[in-house]
């Protein structure tokens, strides 16, 4: 889902907002399963044994960062898509979501619109490297919070940052839209100063 998050629920209210799953414990604790996002993607499986191979884990790739070099660089070559869309599909890669991937690729300076086949091998060690740095950082920050949080309040050196200068070049952080995320990227740092536009997106604007 987007937007989901578990946090104790000391109220344990009849409709709680946002509510989709709770779990109440032998010392009369709880935690509450919320959804922000409208789209109502939540769910709870509850699965006998070990989970791996299950529904619904069982289409996952694997997490990203237990990936090696050589793991990623397979996965990139089996189709020929756009890195950003790459990176947050879970069935090839399971744990980066919108902030993560546009983190990681401000990261590795790349284009979020780069073809993965086409990525060079210094591209695939840039990319790999910051995967792994840009997940163990954000790890390390959620593991310093009581609670989630909201993903505003998250550090990003691009992702939040549309409209002001980059931390590295001062350039302006840019972003193309879409229904649901928003690519955010520095033109300077990542796509050699061009401006980013989707081909199905400039249609519309004509
Ligand atoms: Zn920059």
């Amino acid at each position: 889902m987007q937007g989901g998050r578990v946090r104790p629920d000391p109220k344990q209210a009849k409709k709680p907002r946002g509510g989709m799953a709770r779990w109440g414990f032998a010392d009369g604790g709880a935690l509450m399963l919320t959804e922000a996002g409208t789209g109502r993607k939540a769910g709870v499986w509850l699965v006998e044994g070990e989970p791996d191979g299950q529904e619904p884990v069982d289409h996952l790739g694997p997490d990203a960062h237990t990936m090696s070099r050589d793991d990623l660089a397979t996965a990139l070559g089996s189709e020929n898509i756009r890195v950003h869309g790459f990176l947050r599909d879970q069935r090839r890669i399971a744990g980066i979501g919108r902030l993560l991937s546009n983190e990681i690729l401000w990261t590795a300076k790349l284009s979020p619109f780069a073809m993965t086949r086409k990525l060079p091998d210094d591209d695939i060690d840039r990319l790999h490297g910051a995967m792994i740095s840009v997940i163990e950082h954000h790890i390390d920050f959620e593991r310093t919070l009581d609670d989630i949080g909201k993903s505003a309040d998250r550090p990003s050196a691009v992702h939040h940052r549309i409209g002001f200068p980059c931390q590295e070049c001062d350039a302006e952080v840019r972003s193309v839209e879409y229904r649901r995320y928003t690519v955010a990227y520095c033109p300077t740092c990542q796509t050699g100063g061009k401006e980013l536009a989707d081909n199905t997106t400039s249609k519309f604007l004509k």
